[in-house]
């Protein structure tokens, strides 16, 4: 079972902290009565007959092990204890539930929970009103037995393939709906600029347009339908904790914030997300949960935002007991409802509750307040069509894990796999070579998956379904002399050298390495550097001379460099999911020609993390003492079994358009002897401005199919607004100046006017 109960609390007495803004700059003007919702009829009714207890109970979410019974997991379902889901629903009112206890249900299994959650709720409450049931289906419906896994997100931005990432969407949300989930934790819109962070895996990678547009697509496809929410986390910066753990603190100012980490959310708010989570840690001093100015200035003030505001797992208790900004429990709850959340995952007891109700009776709440958290969760649900149809639908079992959902996903991770080395061409491999294959993510389909997948941690593999293939068994399918030994565990020594010994015999030698499964903090690492054991193993089968193909199965960059340059091969698999075994040895065989590309920067050095758009003044020429850029690959670095070249980059005219846009167009041709996929990365690069520049900032993508000797003119319209950034004050700006323009090696330059420089096609 996922965390339990906190314990008692120690009311300190801490002195009562200054309360009042805190100065920043581009501070918005804090509207003090932001819009309500727009609310329909029976929502508004049924809020003029609720008591403040049947309210305070809508803003509270439990997690399923407080209603479950002592042998609540079973195999594939879970026994609730009707006494237990009594005192939430019908004495307390609570009008959410989440997670698993145990693990994944069957389908069957959730329908059979949630018809007797929501039977409690319509038949014994007073109003009737249904109970909405958040889940944290992060990389495909992977709480439920048999559902689709894709790829982590940090593997779908690999594929750069926004209508994939749609496509994925879509299908999780049928299943999501299919299990009776209707309210999806995800997408997750971080922007992973620090591979250390342990959630790194789950966000698109560093580069904040690809999050932007791949969250994007995440949302719309997630929402095609209207009957899942997807929840756009952890609002905000969460990834940028400064050491790399987990819910660190992010020591940024808000214009870096900005310029990073909003661009994801925006858009995804633009795009009708109906709600969104909170970061748990703090920005600058201030945790986010008791942020009034990022949580109702910020997201609901400048972004619009009109939808559900959860908090993450205990935070508000967390702001008295680990952030310790409030006093008390009760103060903490004052704090994060002043801020803007609409709802508690508490997620274990009633003292959320109970400190709301109390604060609103004393008047330090006023139940105006929660009048409008109340009326975007019943309108939340109402949109979600709960009120109507509150029981999963069984008919819509047969959109559950069917064929071309299994196809989806294998595509999702065939595209996702990225060559990063193929030294004389030792990739392909040839069927009837001698292979040794070794390593401890070889055999294992809970490194394939990774976390959030079963289970919270991703570690238990037996409740995984039989059909997919590990890596070893889709390469023993294919070869016709594969020899195997684990040869290392994943941080435990194994016998590298009876892995030598299988070597030193074979024609070339895959080595599986990287990282087994793990979720939020139980992933934090005192070290990026590839644990010791594996690379033994590696350097104990590179000693023998026989090639060696090392693929990487790792949800975050683990440095290689003692081993890498001794590899002919370098496959990069991220966590690819179910179908990643297969797509794995597709690749190495040949039969896929692989087109992803890095949505990051590997890094070669431990201390060494500098993202791809790093400032000037961050990679010094090594003549002078500096230590210049010398990642192992860097971001948009990918390999084909084919080669392209790129050639006549033409720009629109020298200046962007009096209406701020500007024509870039580049061939692009196979020159190759294979059909292959090429993503044509575009960067610009503001010469000068008053705002440090980066030295290059993606600015669009396209990924384009060509067979052997075809080429394409592919163009770009870049509009002044893809060209902003954030100010010193913190607010949007475009310095007219010159641009450098850089597409595959070729370099143009245009200006920006002045007149340029001020349109807008925000909201064209
Ligand atoms: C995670 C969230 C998740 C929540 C509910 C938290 O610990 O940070 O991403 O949605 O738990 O499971």
């Amino acid at each position: 079972m996922r965390r339990f109960l906190v314990a008692a609390l120690c009311a300190g007495a801490l002195p009562v902290l200054a309360a009042g803004p805190i100065p920043r700059t581009a501070r918005a003007a804090a509207p003090a009565d932001l819009p309500a919702a727009p609310a329909s009829s029976r929502v508004d009714s049924l809020l003029a007959r609720m008591t403040l207890e049947e309210k305070v109970g809508q803003m509270t979410q439990l997690t399923l092990a407080v209603v479950a019974a002592e042998d609540g997991p079973q195999r594939d379902s879970v026994r609730i204890d009707p006494a237990k889901l009594r005192e939430a629903i019908v004495e307390r009112h609570v009008g959410s539930l989440l997670n698993v206890v145990g693990g994944s249900l069957s389908v069957e299994g959730w329908h059979r929970l949630m018809a007797e959650v929501q039977g409690m709720a319509l038949r014994e409450t007073r109003l009737g009103i249904p109970v909405i049931y958040g889940i944290d289906f992060v990389h495909g419906a992977n709480y439920t037995r048999g559902g689709t896994i894709f790829p982590h997100n940090v593997g779908m931005a690999a594929t750069f393939n926004p209508a994939l990432a749609r496509r994925a969407a879509e299908i999780t949300a049928d299943e999501a709906l299919a299990s009776g989930l209707p309210w999806n934790f995800a997408p997750v819109l971080d922007v992973g600029r620090n591979p250390l962070w342990p959630r790194f895996y789950e966000t698109f990678g560093e580069d904040p347009l690809v999050a932007t547009v791949l969250g994007r697509q995440q949302v719309l496809g997630m929402q095609r339908e209207g009957r899942v929410a997807a929840t756009l986390k952890h609002y905000l910066a969460y990834s940028a904790s400064h050491t790399g753990r987990d819910r660190a603190p992010v020591e940024l100012s808000a214009r870096g914030v900005r310029e990073n980490y909003l661009p994801p959310f925006a858009a995804a708010v633009r795009a009708g997300a109906r709600s969104v989570m909170v970061n748990s840690a703090e920005i600058d001093g201030e945790p986010v949960h008791a942020s009034r100015y990022w949580l109702t200035d910020v997201l609901r003030g400048e972004l619009g935002f009109q939808g559900v505001i959860v908090t993450d797992w205990e935070d508000i208790y967390y702001l008295h007991t680990r952030h310790r900004v409030a006093p008390t429990i009760k103060d903490a709850v004052r704090m994060a409802v002043e801020a803007g959340i609409d709802v508690s995952m508490s997620p274990t007891d009633y003292r959320f509750m109970d400190a709301l109700i109390e604060l609103v009776r004393e008047g330090a709440v006023s139940e105006r307040r929660i009048d409008e958290s109340v009326r975007r969760i019943l309108t939340l649900k109402e949109a979600l069509g709960l009120f109507d149809a509150p029981l999963p639908d069984p008919a819509l079992r047969a959109r559950f894990a069917t064929e071309q959902s299994a196809e989806v996903a294998r595509q999702a991770a065939r595209e996702s796999i990225t060559l990063l080395k193929n030294e004389g061409g030792i990739l392909p491999l040839k069927p009837d070579a001698k292979i040794l294959v070794t390593g401890p993510a070889a055999q294992s389909m809970t490194a394939l998956n990774g976390g959030w997948t079963y289970t919270w941690q991703g570690t238990d593999a037996s409740q995984f379904p039989e059909a997919p293939r590990t890596v070893l068994e889709a390469i023993l399918r294919r070869g016709r002399d594969v020899r195997y030994v684990a040869g290392s565990g994943f941080t435990e020594p194994g016998d590298p050298q009876a892995a030598a010994r299988l070597a030193a015999d074979a024609d070339v030698a895959v080595v599986v390495i990287g990282e087994n499964a793990y979720a939020e903090g139980v992933g934090d690492v005192a070290d990026l550097t590839l644990p010791e054991a594996q690379l033994r193993l590696v350097e104990a089968v590179q000693a023998t001379g026989t090639p060696v193909v090392l693929v990487l199965v790792e949800g975050r960059p683990r440095i290689i460099r003692r081993v890498v340059d001794g590899a002919r091969g370098v496959v990069m698999a991220y966590w690819p999911g179910m179908q990643g075994g297969e797509a794995v040895a597709e690749v190495l065989f040949g039969e896929t020609n692989p087109s992803g590309r890095l949505p990051f920067t590997y890094p070669r050095h431990p201390n060494e993390l500098l993202t791809y758009d790093h400032k000037f003044t961050e990679t010094l020429s090594p003549a002078f003492g500096g230590q210049g850029f010398r990642p192992e690959w860097p971001f948009g670095h990918g390999l084909s079994y084919t080669t392209f070249a790129y050639a006549d980059l033409r720009l629109g005219g020298p200046r962007m358009d009096a209406d701020g846009r500007m024509t870039v167009q580049v061939t692009v041709r196979n020159t190759g002897t294979r059909a292959g996929e090429e993503t044509v990365l575009l960067y610009t690069r503001q010469q000068y401005a008053s705002t440090t520049p980066y030295t290059r900032r993606l600015r669009g993508f396209q990924k384009v199919a060509l067979a052997p000797g075809e080429s394409r003119a592919v163009t770009f319209v870049l509009t002044a607004d893809d060209l902003r950034t954030v100010g010193r004050d913190g607010r949007m700006m475009l310095e007219p100046g010159a641009f450098d323009v850089m597409v595959g090696g070729l370099t143009g330059t245009f200006q920006v006017t002045a007149d340029a420089a001020r349109t807008t096609t925000e909201g064209r």
